[in-house]
């Protein structure tokens, strides 16, 4: 049983949708007191009600992760609510698929913004509060994608979610002063909205080719979250974690199709 993380504060960027809803739920449920971060006002409401009617503390505070203004903006609203940051999740990210030939230098800088630039910016805006707190807690949505495997028209998402392990090497050495861990979750296919529109079919060929059978949740990666959040992991930092149901294990089409 890991120690509770009741009565922290965590902001869970793009917390509004998938993955990082899964985290906000997971969190809430464990008493933490939750602030969700999207653009969309709409998904963030509908988020936050869902966590209040299970009883959970959340609120929400439109933000534009690629601009430090608006992270600035999002850190103080954070404070305001809830009296400080004592866990960031920084898991807003986008993954719009286009080959090399048709990307575009906007495409790759759009991307790069959201998902690596982000992960410092967000990093960078709750230090004070860490540093008020005496602790702290950064946990990184990575990826399979580009730190250990390749997908065809990703590119420049691959870059940037091997670019956020780059960032956390040297941002846990800056961070331990503030007593604040960073670390990564990677996480292989997880069944979000946007996997479920792409059909029964093209799902269950997606887990067919993983050893576990299925397609990960949001509550897989979500506990993973927690557990790097937990007093317990307080020594672990700099590190990342695979959770893919073994996704990337097989090393031919023959080592899956053996099980
Ligand atoms: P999703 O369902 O599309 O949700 C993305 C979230 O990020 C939304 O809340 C979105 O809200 C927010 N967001 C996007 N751009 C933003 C911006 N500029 N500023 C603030 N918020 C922003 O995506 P997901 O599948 O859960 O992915 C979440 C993270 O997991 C990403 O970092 C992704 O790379 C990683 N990941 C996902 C998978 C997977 O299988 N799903 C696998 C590996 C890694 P708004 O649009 O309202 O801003």
């Amino acid at each position: 049983m890991l120690s509770s993380i009741a009565g922290k504060t965590v902001l869970v960027t793009g917390g509004s949708k998938g993955i990082g809803r899964g985290i906000a739920r997971v969190f809430g449920a464990q008493g933490a007191k939750v602030m969700i971060a999207a653009r969309d006002e709409k998904a963030a409401k509908q988020t936050v009600e869902e966590i209040q009617k299970r009883g959970a503390t959340a609120a929400y505070h439109l933000a534009d992760v690629a601009h430090w203004d608006s992270v600035l903006e999002l850190a103080k609203a954070t404070e305001n609510v809830f009296g400080g940051i004592d866990i960031l999740c920084a898991n807003a990210g986008i993954f719009p698929q286009k080959k090399i030939t048709d990307l575009t230098e906007q495409d790759w800088d759009n991307v790069l913004a959201t998902n690596l630039k982000s992960t410092f910016l967000c990093t960078k805006a709750c230090i004070p509060y860490f540093e008020k707190a005496g602790k702290g807690r950064v946990i990184v949505t990575s990826s399979i994608t580009g730190p250990v495997t390749g997908y065809p028209g990703w590119s420049h998402y691959g870059a940037s979610k091997a670019g956020q392990l780059g960032f956390l090497k040297t941002a846990a050495m800056e961070l331990a002063r503030y007593n604040t861990t960073i670390n990564a979750v990677m996480p292989g296919n997880i069944l979000t909205e946007g996997l479920e529109s792409l059909g029964e079919t093209y799902m269950a060929r997606m887990a067919s080719a993983i050893p576990l059978k299925r397609l990960g949740t949001v509550e897989d990666i979500a506990n993973a979250a927690l557990f790097f959040a937990s007093d317990e992991a307080g020594y672990i930092t700099g590190q990342q974690i695979i959770v893919d149901g073994g996704q990337t294990l097989p090393e031919s089409l023959d080592a899956i199709t053996e099980i």
